[in-house]
């Protein structure tokens, strides 16, 4: 084995493959250009960071589980006039979700309500925040899974690790007692300490309805909402239309 072999196993076995990779260009290069010491030391940990952040965000993707094709690059916002791109836009500094605020995008069906949340958490993504997609169905069936399992709490502070959660398609079907009595300590968790972003077709006026007039949950899905910053998306619902420019 020759040193340059032995050297890069030591930097594997120190868990630096990054370094281990390169080092053979890395030594060519410093040593044909006469680089400094210091140089040299700061090209290594440059690489280094370099592939732990590359694959750190590699990681953060695969776990978030985007549906694909909505990139917000392809969001026509001719077609779509009820928000605008630099409203969008100025939601890509992440604010949101460095202040715990939610998103919550309301409008009928084919208005892009799930193509602008995707869009928003693949850029996120990119910012390095930590998401998760999920239709609320899925969700709600894998929350009442844990609590069958007596693990809700354990399956909440997994969910909590998230930085962004998108629940897509909330109250678009009828939920049992039990599956909203799951949704709401999860976005009880969620208050003030991590950021949604819903998508629904439901007014707000129907939360009440949605949470069956709940003393205990309607008044923190108000302050929920309080916390948001709501798009109505409009098209061809002129219901909806009435409301946004009301409200
Ligand atoms: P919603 O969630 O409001 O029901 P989607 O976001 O799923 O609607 O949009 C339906 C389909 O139309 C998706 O394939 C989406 O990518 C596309 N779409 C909707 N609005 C736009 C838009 N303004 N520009 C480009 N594609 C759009
Ligand atoms: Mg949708």
């Amino acid at each position: 084995m020759s040193r340059l072999e032995r050297t890069m196993n030591r930097y594997r076995s120190l868990r630096c493959s990054g370094i281990a990779d390169e080092l053979q260009e890395l030594v060519a290069h410093a040593e044909a250009n006469a680089v400094s010491y210091l140089d040299f030391a700061e090209q290594l940990a440059e690489r280094e960071q370099q592939v732990r952040e590359r694959k750190r965000l590699a990681g953060n993707r695969k776990r978030a589980q985007l549906p694909p094709g909505k990139q917000l690059e392809d969001f026509d916002y001719r077609h779509q006039t009820t928000i605008t791109k630099r409203q969008v836009h100025a939601l890509l500094d992440f604010g949101f979700i460095d202040n715990r605020q939610n998103l919550v995008f309301i409008g009928p069906p084919g208005v892009g309500k799930t193509h602008l949340a995707v869009g928003i958490a693949d850029k996120a993504l990119d910012a390095g925040y930590k998401v998760l997609f999920r239709n609320a169905l899925e969700l709600v069936e894998e929350l009442e899974l844990a609590e069958m399992k007596g693990e809700l709490k354990k399956k909440i502070a997994q969910l909590t690790r998230f930085d962004l959660l998108v629940i897509d398609e909330l109250g678009y079907l009828p939920m049992s007692r039990q599956a909203r009595y799951t949704l709401f300590q999860l976005v009880h968790a969620f208050y003030e300490y991590r950021s949604l972003i819903l998508t629904t077709n439901k007014d707000f006026t129907d939360w009440g309805e949605f949470f069956h007039h709940d003393n205990v949950a309607v008044p923190i899905i108000d302050r929920v909402i309080h916390h948001s910053s709501i798009y109505m998306l409009g098209g061809e619902s002129y219901r909806l239309r009435e409301k946004t420019t009301a409200g």
